[in-house]
């Protein structure tokens, strides 16, 4: 498959639209495609509606670690129950899905990280994780040839990873296999509203009539809601990434710090990225934002390059309208696949950085490089709660992890949709928090 997946795949998933169905979601990455996946199991219709290509954006283009390690405590429950639902998909789906359990580490050069690492432990501990704290010797002994002046590391054994662009469009085939409806290059204009609740969406092919709409837009969520009057603070930033050439290997997993990401690709190249640095496009939300965001502003402030306005038909781009007729084309047909060019003078700093740690190695070759929009929230935890409209369900901003906590989340989602209880306290991630004056307190983010 090429790769990164933009409008210029070929479509994969073209099923006819039905004329009515239980459940629709907005949406084709890994949270609307594991949703439908368990509203199947629960045996309810399901029609995923996807504008551009299942895992064009964040869900194809992320760096692919599952990962337990770092969660907030919120989020870590629902994640130890992703890690084994993944581990039951890599067995019944063979190896479509790259999955393997190769671990997780974060590399200290500080005081103040070894702390936040191992104030952190006691979550694990909580859980009864495998994570622990490594000495300067043996983070020296599990990187081969490293000469980085790293003090200590955390590490998780049972963390993994998987390969996005190919383990998500195998997801939807297996949500397709299980009876769901998927259709991608249709976007959802809007939602149909019968005396206040959710009577249908409104698609680019025609109306789907319906009594529950998931919203797992992603980045255009926000965009989205506040057509509809629902008011959301999620905000995105742009992450580049680069594929290396097949190289030796110096680590089977996913290892960080400050400066540089690494992970163990299927292929044996790295999937490598700066560990903390991003691009911030400013627009209309982000000013209207802006108070929300100061905590972690402060900590980011630093790692962010500013850009004073995003690529025309982004969902924060100065000339993307905030209102539309379902009648006509709507900001998601305009801009089928979120695909930004990426940081290159970052990307090169990563590869400076990778040739430092391993001299051995060289200055790593890049085949390929490309960047995607993560939507955060300023807690940087999700929203997954019923929204004000009868019927309609939000599931958003998950704020940089959600690829490993898809699978966890997608079973939460199909509960909460047919009003089973969640098994987990969703209480974090309510929506109500920004507008009821709860007081906003970013997660760990390690
Ligand atoms: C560079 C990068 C690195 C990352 N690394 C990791 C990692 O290692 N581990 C991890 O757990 N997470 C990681 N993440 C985060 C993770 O990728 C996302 O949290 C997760 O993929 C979000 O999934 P989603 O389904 O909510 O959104 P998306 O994957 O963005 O999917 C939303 C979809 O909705 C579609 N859509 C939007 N509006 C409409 C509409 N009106 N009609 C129809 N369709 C619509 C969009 O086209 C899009 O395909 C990373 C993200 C990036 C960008």
């Amino acid at each position: 498959m090429s790769f990164p997946i933009t409008e210029a795949t070929p479509p994969r998933f073209t099923a006819a639209l039905p004329a009515r169905a239980d459940v629709v979601v907005i949406g084709g990455g890994v949270i609307g495609v594991m949703t439908a996946w368990f509203l199947r199991e629960r045996g309810l219709s399901v029609v995923v509606c996807e504008k551009g290509r299942i895992a064009g954006e964040q869900s194809g283009r992320n760096w692919g670690w599952v990962r337990q390690q770092g969660r907030d405590p919120a989020e870590l429950p629902i994640m130890v129950e992703s890690l084994s639902i993944w581990k039951s998909l890599a067995a019944s789906l063979g190896d479509r899905l790259g999955f393997r359990q190769t671990g997780v580490l974060y590399l200290a050069r500080t005081e103040a990280e070894i702390a936040g690492f191992e104030a952190w432990t006691e979550h694990a501990r909580a859980h009864q994780l495998d994570t622990r704290m490594m000495s300067a010797a043996e983070v020296q002994a599990m990187l081969k040839g490293a000469v980085a002046p790293w003090t200590a590391g955390l590490f998780t054994a049972s963390d993994a990873r998987a390969e996005p662009w190919v383990a998500v469009p195998a997801l939807a085939e297996a949500a397709v296999e299980k009876g769901a409806t998927i259709r991608e290059a249709c976007a959802v204009r809007g939602l149909d509203l019968a005396a206040g609740r959710v009577a249908g969406v409104v698609t680019e092919a025609g109306r789907i009539a319906c009594d529950h709409v998931v919203v797992a837009a992603g980045a255009w969520s926000r965009l989205f809601l506040g057509r509809h009057g629902i008011r959301i603070p999620q905000l995105s930033v742009l992450a580049s990434v680069a594929a290396t050439e097949p190289m030796p290997e110096i680590f089977p997993g996913n290892a960080a710090d400050d400066d540089f990401a690494f992970r163990r690709r299927a292929d044996g190249g790295y999937s490598i990225a700066p560990g903390a640095r991003h691009d911030f496009f400013i627009g209309r939300d982000a000013f209207a934002s802006l108070g929300t965001y100061l905590p972690i502003l402060k900590k980011d402030f630093r790692s962010t390059t500013y850009r004073l306005a995003a690529p025309r038909g982004f969902p924060d781009a100065w000339g993307t309208p905030r209102r539309w007729a379902l009648d006509g084309t709507s900001p998601f047909e305009r801009q089928r696949v979120l695909n930004p060019a990426p940081n290159l003078r970052t990307l090169a700093a990563v590869q400076d950085s990778f040739a430092k740690a391993f001299p051995a190695l060289g200055r790593p070759k890049l085949k390929a490089a490309w960047a995607g929009m993560i939507d955060s929230l300023p807690d940087v935890v999700p929203i997954v709660d019923h929204a004000p409209i009868p019927g309609l369900t939000i599931a958003t901003g998950m704020s940089g992890h959600g690829f490993g906590i898809g699978p966890g989340m997608g079973r939460v989602l199909a509960d909460v949709v047919t009003g089973r209880a969640p098994g987990h306290d969703l209480h974090r991630f309510r929506l109500a928090r920004f507008s009821d004056g709860s007081p906003i307190t970013p997660g760990p983010s390690l």
